[in-house]
């Protein structure tokens, strides 16, 4: 057990970094943070920040020394060396995880192989045949980079012969993961936390709502029939323990017209559809995730209220796209008795990017969706 006094390492330095470091010092921990960009949300909140590439083994290598456990906040890191810094301290989720979960051709692989249900795909190679494996797949469906992808960044729906010539077009030369698309009556996802000890406990399922392919709400409990949340979690947990995995997992679904859940995507840490758990939930993603890689029994991850989060996009910052952004009036939010404020300290708002968030919790879900689809009007106007 790795007991408050202690340093825990995070690898990135985004907003879950930042919140996963409010959680760490909350129980006393101290926090370290290894982040290529200068400047990044979870400085703010770090003991230490290490501002150095992935690939730079002597940096992580002194990070590494300086912390009792690793974790991360973001998949897209070398593989390579974390193996390396895995001998010099507790890493966790394994690297091994990582390297599942953090390409979408070895995610699927990986779920087609464990029997988990998943969306039919095709893999095509580096400059092998798109347009044979969309046929074999049929339209419509979702063209999809195999590395790096995420919040819909490199991918591409085809419906027809000309969308499929502009899909070659885009993905010439790259890996890329073709799969059907999938008519869902709605989107939900599970975390599910295990520690050090083997211990799970998984949060309600939220109910996801995107917005050109970027999450914009998440409503918890999921308004699902008891049986298919159930159902999500068990899959979730499944998957987790099948994966050996120490610290948090998002598990993100499709929930099909006929009732079928199919995974979507894998993130082996806290996840934005998480984020109503620090204002809504006896325990919050980020405490969660400190205690399962700490190895401390872990919380009580069930609902105080019912809750709405809703992120707050660069989009909402007046003109947005121009020199100087500004942001909203944020006393609408913070009028709002029920409402909880977080923003997360960068210091440039853009179009599409995640600047904050802000959650509603109330007697019942519709009082919480209500209110919140009221503030973010007013943030809109
Ligand atoms: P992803 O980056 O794969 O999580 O995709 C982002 C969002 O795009 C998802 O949350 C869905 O709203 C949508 N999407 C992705 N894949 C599919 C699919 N196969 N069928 C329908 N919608 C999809």
């Amino acid at each position: 057990m790795i007991l408050p006094g202690s340093t825990l390492g995070v690898l990135g330095g985004g907003q879950l970094g930042r919140m996963f470091g409010q959680a760490a010092q909350s129980l006393g921990y101290r926090v370290h943070v290894y982040e290529p960009a200068a400047d990044c949300p979870a400085s703010a909140v770090a003991n230490r920040t290490f501002t150095a590439p992935y690939e730079d083994a002597e940096q992580l290598a002194a990070f590494a020394r300086s912390c009792a456990v690793v974790t991360y906040e973001f998949e897209n890191i070398p593989v390579a060396p974390l193996q390396a810094i895995a001998g010099l301290t507790q890493l966790h989720p394994r690297p091994e995880v990582l390297e599942v979960c953090q390409n979408r051709l070895r995610e699927k692989r990986w779920l087609k192989r464990e029997g988990f249900p998943h969306v039919p795909f095709a893999e095509v190679e580096a400059g092998g045949d798109l347009a044979a494996a969309i046929r074999s797949i049929g339209v419509p469906c979702v063209v999809k980079t195999a590395d790096f992808g995420y919040d819909g960044k490199g991918q591409q729906k085809v419906t027809d012969e000309t969308t499929l010539a502009a899909a070659v077009r885009a993905f010439a030369g790259a890996r890329a993961v073709v799969e059907r698309y999938v008519d869902f009556s709605c989107e939900l996802s599970v975390i599910v936390a295990r520690s050090a000890t083997g211990e799970t406990r998984a949060f309600p399922v939220a109910e996801n709502i995107h917005t050109r392919h970027i999450l914009d709400l998440s409503l918890v409990p999921a308004r699902v029939p008891d049986a298919v949340a159930a159902e999500a979690v068990a899959l979730a947990t499944a998957i987790a323990e099948r994966l050996g995995l120490v610290g948090l997992l998002a598990v993100e679904l499709f929930l099909g017209r006929q009732g079928q859940l199919q995974v979507n995507e894998l993130a082996p840490r806290p996840h934005n559809s998480g984020h109503w758990s620090i204002d809504g939930a006896r325990t919050s993603q980020f405490e969660q995730h400190v205690r399962a890689v700490c190895g401390l029994p872990l919380g009580d991850p069930g609902v105080r209220e019912p809750s709405v989060m809703v992120n707050l996009l660069g989009d909402v910052w007046r003109d947005p796209t121009g020199p100087a952004p500004q942001s909203p009036d944020w006393s609408v939010v913070l009028r709002q008795p029920r409402a909880k404020l977080h923003l997360y300290g960068k210091a440039t708002a853009r179009v599409g990017r995640k600047m904050g968030h802000f959650t509603v919790v109330g007697p019942t879900l519709d009082a919480a969706l209500g209110e919140a689809r009221a503030i973010k009007t007013r943030l809109d106007a």
